[in-house]
């Protein structure tokens, strides 16, 4: 089998502060085959994006990785100094944030960014560079290429600003792309545009995406494979559709019934009740337990182990070692 594009191992992010330290991501492992789109799921502030910046090497100045590995491509990325992450981050991996205005710079034209990134990692003119700014914007399908190209962002719809952010990620044709939330600020319209968007580029130049996302509509729109996480931790893992199809994690269910169903005549929606622990709760066992309808004693006492009772489908809960309608009963 070929070895996946990443290779995360028992990755801990840990954010230090005065007086304490407060563990972001705890202990997770995954994968990504080359040309595989995952999506990585959770509600704010379960540890998604803080994962990516991880992988990014641009985690805030008070976060740091702990400890655990992050093979990309055969190279150690934890390992690697600022310089030497830099040559990675747009020639190899590159990132899409949810507000392009936070990545793209106000005072400069779309076409001076554009050159900038490639000249930079390319190494070519600025007069090549300018024909291939073009061709990227052509690529991610914006209109008029040539006049974009003089336009400031703030003069640029939304839905447009991402269209030049990923133009931009797109520009060194990276093997991995990152996209943290890209259309949760857009319409719901040029939301589909722009998830159709990644998944023809990604087909295109067989690309490997990681997509974070808290919408399981989007989920269904793009995923491969899901990664659902809860406080730092993944607890459920598989393919789209058994995830969907056959949801084992008592969070998937809710993520899941949390997305508006619509028959006839009424549009029905169930939220999780409570609300994800803070970083510096000590919770014991399971840390989904306090909002969890099928929490038995167990579950209060003892993390729950890993369990595969779907092929390819691994779930972190102790639901899978007992009968769910009759809780005492031990499934063997
Ligand atoms: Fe619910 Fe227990 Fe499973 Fe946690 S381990 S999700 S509390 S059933």
């Amino acid at each position: 089998m070929p070895k996946p594009l990443l290779d995360i191992k028992n990755l801990m992010t840990q954010f230090t502060l005065k007086k304490s330290v407060l563990p972001a991501v705890k202990g997770i492992s995954f994968t990504v085959e080359q040309g595989e789109t995952v999506c990585i799921v959770g509600e704010s502030g379960c540890g998604k994006s803080i994962t990516a910046l991880s992988v990014m090497g641009l985690l805030p100045k008070n976060a740091s990785i702990a400890s655990g590995s992050i093979d990309f491509n055969g190279t150690e990325l934890t390992k690697l100094s600022n310089e030497e992450m830099r040559k990675i981050r747009g020639n190899n991996i590159s990132m899409i944030f949810q507000e392009p205005m936070t990545a793209l710079n106000p005072v400069f034209s779309v076409g001076f960014q554009l050159r900038e990134v490639l000249i930079n990692h390319m190494n070519i003119s600025k007069r090549e560079a300018h024909k291939r700014g073009i061709q990227l914007l052509k690529q991610v399908e914006i209109s008029s290429p040539e006049k974009r190209m003089h336009q400031f962002p703030h003069e640029l719809s939304g839905g447009m600003r991402q269209r030049v952010m990923i133009a931009m990620a797109l520009a060194c044709n990276p093997d991995l792309l990152i996209a943290d939330e890209p259309t949760t600020a857009l319409d719901v319209t040029i939301q589909a545009q722009i998830l159709e968007l990644i998944q023809d580029l990604k087909e295109k130049f067989n690309m490997s995406v990681v997509l974070i996302t808290h919408d399981m509509g989007v989920v269904a729109q793009v995923a491969d494979r899901v990664i659902v996480m809860y406080a730092g931790e993944i607890i459920e893992e598989g393919d789209v559709e058994s995830i969907f199809n056959n949801p084992q994690h008592p969070y998937t269910e809710g993520l899941l019934q949390s997305v508006p169903h619509v028959d006839a005549e009424t549009v029905t929606l169930e939220p999780i009740p409570g609300s994800l622990p803070n970083l510096n709760d000590k919770i014991t066992g399971c840390a989904f337990h306090p909002r969890c309808k099928y929490v038995m004693e167990k579950c209060k006492k003892e993390k729950p182990s890993r369990f595969t009772m779907i092929p390819h489908h691994k779930t972190t809960c102790w639901l899978q070692e007992v009968n769910r309608d009759d809780p005492k009963k031990v499934i063997n």
